[in-house]
């Protein structure tokens, strides 16, 4: 798919014109890979140089590295969705639990089983010969009473605190309230930020010319030479090695 189509698809969805499975569909059904097309190729050949930007070293063949990587639909959704979720938020459009969900939550538990007092678990160990006579598996807490909890003996599990249960009740329900209600449109969002990420890719303007060598180094290594010297290795988020940093120059940018 060439830029001009990928751009009448962004266009189209920026006007809703287009759903984000419709324009997504059109998308991801082409399968021929952006460095696969006649466009991508003729920009590399005039962007690569005859020598590594990294170490300077003219020892072909040099390879274009991208530096900047888009990221992918998920980043993108979580972003997106943390930013709704705070705007829900201030307007109070989200919903809260109530006490009958709770009680519904906690039909489940019928029976009572022996808790330690501390963590109100049940993996408990009663003990032959040593006081306190129970002792918590889990928190090491030890007891002579146990303390007495909801039970459920068909899921063999404990209810868990109340917090808990409204904590993770409350989740569910803004969750689904959030998808409900915004589901489209921060998918749409997401979709578009993704055009535009590829795009950005797609012009090379977040490239350098390396060598096999550096090229290597950075993908595999996370390494690269001093930006100073030139030879030294160092990691990506550096600038000049230990040598070079004596000599004034910063460990960072
Ligand atoms: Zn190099
Ligand atoms: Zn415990
Ligand atoms: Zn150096």
């Amino acid at each position: 798919m060439d830029i001009q189509e990928i751009e009448k698809i962004e266009e189209a969805l920026r006007k809703r014109e287009l759903t984000y499975a419709e324009a997504s569909e059109k998308i991801y059904s082409s399968t021929t890979k952006p460095w696969q097309t006649a466009a991508w190729k003729k920009k590399r050949e005039t962007l690569i140089k005859d020598c590594c930007e990294q170490c300077g070293s003219t020892k072909g063949p040099m390879v274009l590295q991208h530096l900047w990587h888009p990221p992918t639909y998920k980043e993108h959704i979580r972003e997106i969705y943390d930013h709704f979720f705070i705007k829900a938020q201030i307007t109070s459009s989200l919903p809260g639990v109530t006490d009958e969900e709770v009680k519904d939550f906690m039909s489940e538990f019928t029976e009572q089983k022996e808790a330690c007092p501390s963590c109100e678990r049940s993996s408990i160990n009663k003990r032959k010969t040593m006081t306190p006579i129970y002792r918590c598996k889990k928190c090491d807490h030890e007891f002579d009473v146990p303390k007495m909890v909801a039970y459920n003996s068909r899921l063999k599990v404990v209810a868990p605190s109340i917090e808990k249960i409204k904590k993770s009740i409350t989740y569910k329900k803004q969750r689904e309230f959030m998808w409900n209600t915004y589901g489209e449109e921060m998918r749409t969002i997401a979709v578009l930020k993704g055009i535009e990420g590829h795009k950005r890719y797609i012009s090379m303007k977040d490239t350098k010319t390396y060598c096999k060598r550096c090229a290597f180094l950075w993908d595999r290594k996370r390494l690269k030479v001093c930006d100073v010297c030139k030879e030294t290795l160092i990691s990506l988020s550096m600038h000049a090695c230990d040598v070079c940093q004596k000599e004034g120059h910063p460990e960072f940018l």
